[in-house]
């Protein structure tokens, strides 16, 4: 028998299936999905590698083909339909197969060979039967009585189950094991049972008409064609609600979920609803955990003990075998793309995994992406709006736009606009909290010399540096690097340097200087280091120990605040000129969402939304809350300019340190392009910031009606440069948006 091998090295000059000799000895072993270790190239080094494919003949000559060497599992480490993802994968996002395989695979995997865990195991000792008649009448020990019934009726489990199971247990766990009626010891175990107690108070709640109306609908679909659904419904609208009904109907029928949250809600206030309400069933994972624990999580699913998990993109590779549903929770989050290569986009590959599987397919959020919005007009997915709030009484906030440049004209130089100041006061006054929102962090926004207009930059990017107060330094936020805060400008010697525009750190400055009672504190990439830095700012604040939090995106998300009645958002507009297509996408987002975060409970809520452009439409439509408006003008806007997801466009980055040579490759692709006379070719052009890292930056963008066409087509050239590319120091990155294949 032979094996058809993967090697874990990824490059793409051995990116391809190689036969090896599988011995008697792995015979009854080796299967597809089982992880081997193989001699290769010319020195014969032990390479890692993984079974994709088992034959009976290879086309290899007899002295050429060599033996697995060494499987160091016992189990798996994908199944058919992962790998039919990595395919699909490595197809999509111009990566190698061996990456992609990598990126299903349980993350940390890779190379490592002792993975077991000694964990405490409890079973039937010498004594049982004795002790077990022994206790059998006696009145006064109920609760050895009780223990040792769990263990008759359950066998031997790990210790803390016993302990998690039955409450103030330990004296008598203690006492049995010393008359032997119990026996601890030591168990080599690949994944450790954890115990979440189902709690009593988990009252779960009667969905509402517009709720189980939800749930009607998507039944009626999983039958008929089985679409993807999509829940356009605000925050606090009962979704959550919504999908934990939906699980249990899946558990019911023998299958299994996926909830796919964005890392930065997966706080305990969230996990903990699924856990109350699905106890041992549910897992949660995040990429805050260690390799043991989340190896933990992902064995536990393979050996069939879990039928739901939540956790970030990378849940979607859990090797569930009866997947009944996925569920994208804020389906238009930018953390669902992955940054690293695969670059993969989890909203398409979670379609892709339910199209093999026959999963179904669930989105939900307050501000669906434009893509998920526009498939729903092309009846590709199905549209269900929410419309009111789940819980009685509370309201959508009052919202106010301010036009920031009236302030500074009639002399207001603070941060705060009279109205947002006036209604901090008043809040401090009523006990009540305050969310100031601010799109950035550090201190200001840049410096420059008032003399001359020189801009601080970095020396290895093309962005302007930010000034950090604490540190007294200029920091890049792309590469890092810090430089001093300097006395004179470098370019005149003059004295006089200003210091730009507004971040967190000046915003909380401010706070502190306007309102001295306050108690401020402030969430952003400085201050939230650590494992559990996010999580205990936001404690601190649900426990009313400040009156203000001052934050980036972070706090825009589903964290629920009873006592918050006002929100100020400080900049509306800087998240418009950022020069990408949907760059009033991401601005009426975030508004709606950071709009959302006041007046949760019964409580009215307030939102002061500060702009310098107040007639921009989608500001204006945010601040309306006329979400159909809004999409409808953004579609239309952007099917006029062929942007996605109205046509298909693959958008190429140029990466290498020698700017000739970066530019030229860029102009040679975009030869090859043009030969297809259906694609229309933008630029390319220079970045908008050009350089970061030392490395220039190009982009080229080709559109085109035909997604499938464009897509081959792109991967044809990509394979036919790309070495030629690289041999001259220049990287191609290609990304694709609105593409389905
Ligand atoms: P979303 O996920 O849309 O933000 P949730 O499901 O978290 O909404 O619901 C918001 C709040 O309303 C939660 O506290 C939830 O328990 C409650 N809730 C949801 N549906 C109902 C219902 N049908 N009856 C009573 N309370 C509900
Ligand atoms: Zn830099
Ligand atoms: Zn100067």
């Amino acid at each position: 028998m032979f094996a058809q091998v993967i090697l874990s090295i990824s490059h793409n000059d051995i990116d391809r299936v190689f036969d090896y000799v599988v011995p008697e000895k792995f015979e009854g072993k080796a299967k597809l999905g089982m992880r081997v270790r193989v001699p290769f190239g010319k020195g014969g080094n032990i390479t890692e590698g993984y079974i994709v494919g088992l034959k009976d003949t290879t086309d290899v000559p007899e002295d050429k083909i060599k033996n697995i060497v060494y499987m160091p599992d016992d189990f798996p480490v994908f199944n058919d339909t992962m790998l039919k993802l990595a395919y699909w994968m490595h197809r999509r996002y111009f990566t190698t197969l061996s990456r992609c395989i990598q990126t299903i695979t349980p993350s940390g995997i890779k190379d490592k060979t002792d993975y077991y865990k000694n964990v405490k195991y409890i079973k039937i000792g010498d004594n049982f039967a004795d002790s077990l008649i022994k206790y059998e009448n006696s009145k006064k020990s109920e609760k050895k009585r009780l223990i040792l019934k769990y263990v008759l009726e359950n066998g031997e489990m790990p210790l803390s189950v016993l302990r998690n199971s039955i409450n103030s247990a330990d004296y008598a766990i203690k006492t049995l094991r010393e008359e032997k009626a119990l026996e601890v010891y030591d168990k080599k175990v690949l994944a450790e049972p954890y115990i979440n107690s189902l709690n009593e108070e988990s009252s779960v709640v009667e969905l509402n008409d517009e709720q189980k109306a939800v749930i009607d609908k998507w039944d009626k679909e999983r039958i008929a064609e089985n679409r993807p659904i999509l829940i356009h419904g605000v925050t606090g609208s009962g979704k959550t609600e919504i999908y934990m009904n939906m699980i249990e109907k899946i558990i019911s029928e023998g299958k299994q979920a996926i909830v796919l949250v964005p890392e930065i809600s997966l706080t305990p206030m969230m996990t903990g609803r699924f856990m109350k309400r699905f106890g041992n069933k549910a897992a949660v994972t995040h990429s805050k955990m260690n390799f043991r624990e989340r190896f933990n999580c992902w064995k536990r699913v393979q050996d069939g003990n879990i039928s739901v998990v939540i956790g970030p993109r990378s849940a979607l590779f859990m090797p569930f075998e009866r997947l009944g549903i996925v569920i994208i929770d804020e389906e238009h989050e930018k953390s669902y793309v992955s940054e690293t290569s695969p670059a993969y986009d989890a909203v398409e590959t979670a379609e892709k995994l339910c199209s093999f599987t026959g999963a179904s397919l669930v989105m939900g959020t307050a501000t669906p992406s434009v893509r998920t919005y526009y498939r729903c007009t092309e009846n590709k997915v199905v549209y269900i709006p929410l419309e009111k709030r789940a819980v009685k009484g509370s309201r959508q906030p009052e919202i106010e736009i301010v036009d920031m440049r009236k302030e500074l004209e009639e002399g207001n130089r603070t941060v705060f606009s009279r109205s947002l100041f006036e209604k901090m006061t008043k809040n401090l006054e009523n006990g009540r909290q305050t969310m100031l929102f601010i799109n950035r962090r550090g201190y200001s926004t840049f410096v420059s010399c008032r003399s001359c207009g020189y801009v601080m930059k970095c020396t290895h990017c093309d962005v302007s540096y930010k000034y950090h107060a604490t540190s007294g330094k200029l920091v890049c936020h792309y590469c890092g690097e810090t430089v001093a805060r300097p006395e004179v400008c470098p370019v005149c010697g003059s004295k006089y340097i200003r210091y730009f525009g507004t971040g967190t750190q000046k915003v909380e400055e401010e706070v502190k200087k306007y309102f001295s009672t306050a108690r401020v504190l402030r969430m952003d990439m400085d201050t939230v280091s650590g494992k559990n830095g996010y999580s205990n700012i936001l404690n601190k604040f649900a426990d009313g120990e400040a009156d203000i939090l001052v934050g980036t995106q972070m706090i825009a998300k589903g964290h629920d605040f009873k006592n918050v009645t006002l929100v100020g958002i400080l900049a509306a507009d800087m998240s418009l000129n950022t020069g990408e297509f949907d760059s009033e996408e991401k601005t009426y987002q975030l508004i709606t969402q950071v709009a959302g975060r006041a007046g949760r409970a019964e409580l009215e809520g307030k939102v002061v939304v500060q702009t310098y452009s107040p007639d921009n439409e989608a500001i204006k439509l945010a601040v309306k809350g006329n979400a159909k408006e809004f999409y409808e003008r953004e579609i239309s806007f952007r099917k006029t300019l062929g942007y996605p997801p109205c046509k298909a466009s693959i958008y190429i980055e140029f990466n290498g340190k020698n700017q000739k040579n970066t530019a030229e490759c860029a102009v040679m692709a975009a030869y090859e392009f043009r030969k297809n006379e259906e694609f229309e070719i933008l630029g390319p052009v220079p970045e908008y910031i050009s350089k970061i890292k030392d490395e220039y930056r190009y982009r080229l963008i080709v559109h085109s009606a035909d997604d499938l066409m464009l897509m081959n087509r792109a991967r044809e050239i990509y394979d036919k440069l790309r070495d030629e590319f690289e041999n001259l120091g220049v990287y191609m990155k290609p990304k694709t948006e609105g593409i389905r294949i």
